[in-house]
């Protein structure tokens, strides 16, 4: 049996175990720097804060008092290529599903019972208080009644781990909706990409446009979250026609440009500033989780500098009781 060891809200002492990691342990690597811990939040991993962490090992962030909003992030070791036998699968649930042939893997067992020790651990702990739920609207809201956890950005290895335990609820966005994951290294001095004639970049957001940019997005966030993160807006004049936001984890938020501006490079300007500011939190990389299905991010993404890392999911995790 493993155990879970909180560790301070500095981050202090899980940040170097994970730097030595990236760009795999990026988005929990960034929510750990991203200065917004609330009196909620918990900082998890398998091994304790005195000690360095062993070859197999598994940490998270976790804060439920945001929810409907993404509540942790998860990094295991065994995700970083070769670092145990096939846990870091290179095929995906997504292949899997258009029939492409299936390819058994090896789990590293160590990794997986560390896994599964840390969801087991942050699933038990009391729900606190929700601070500001945003309106209920759009199918990735929670099922109504029901609490599951929702772990966001986590990669294909331990989702599968988790879907073998039969923990993973079907409900959206679920392993039915794969993201390509883009990683950027903005290099010192690159600059800014060019915005068409009579565009400018303004940072933030006006926090009056915010109503507007939540209503471009299924995902459910809180106007306070979005108020509290870094971004830029595009004007032409006072109206915003394009925005981004550097999320929590260090990734391309929300990001967004109105139809009839779209095709005009707004977007992958927006990309390349939003990345030069979140490489801050993540040791010099950023990152941006895609849909598949979304054929204009992907090309934007691939546009502003990003390379392919792998495919994530957000998984909402019920264990059915008792877990032993
Ligand atoms: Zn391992």
């Amino acid at each position: 049996m493993t155990e879970i060891y909180e560790h301070p809200p500095s981050g202090q002492t899980l940040l170097p175990a994970l730097h030595a990691f990236l760009p795999h342990s990026l988005p929990l690597t960034a929510r750990l720097s991203h200065p917004t811990p609330t009196p909620h939040s918990h900082i998890l991993a398998t091994f304790p804060p005195s000690s360095p962490p062993p070859q197999c090992w598994a940490a998270a962030y976790l804060d439920r008092s945001h929810r409907p909003e993404t509540e942790s992030w998860i990094f295991v070791s065994g995700s970083a290529p070769g670092r145990c036998a096939g846990f870091a699968a290179a095929e995906t649930v997504h292949e899997k599903a258009e029939g492409e042939k299936e390819k058994p893997r090896d789990v590293c067992p160590a990794c997986a019972e560390a896994l599964m020790e840390l969801v087991a651990y942050m699933t038990g702990l009391p729900l606190p208080p929700v601070e500001a739920r945003p309106a209920r609207t759009g199918r990735y809201f929670p099922p109504e009644g029901r609490e599951p956890l929702l772990i966001g950005s986590l990669a294909e290895g331990p989702a599968r781990v988790l879907d073998g335990r039969g923990w993973v609820a079907r409900d959206l966005p679920g392993l039915e909706e794969g993201y390509w994951k883009y990683i950027f290294q903005p290099q010192e001095g690159e600059g800014e990409a060019a915005l068409p004639a009579g565009l400018r970049m303004e940072s933030p957001v006006r926090r009056q446009d915010l109503k507007t940019v939540l209503e471009r997005t299924e995902v459910p966030r809180g106007e306070g979250t979005m108020a509290g993160l870094e971004s830029v807006g595009v004007y032409e004049g006072e109206q915003l026609v394009g925005w981004g936001f550097v999320g929590l984890d260090g990734s391309v938020t929300s990001l967004g440009v109105e139809e009839e501006w779209r095709r005009r490079g707004i977007a992958k300007a927006i990309v390349r500033w939003v990345v030069g500011r979140a490489a801050g939190l993540g040791g010099g990389y950023a990152h941006a989780d895609v849909g598949m299905g979304n054929g204009g991010s992907n090309a934007v993404c691939v546009k502003a500098g990003g390379r392919r890392g792998g495919v994530v999911y957000w998984v909402r995790i019920e264990i059915p009781s008792p877990y032993e």
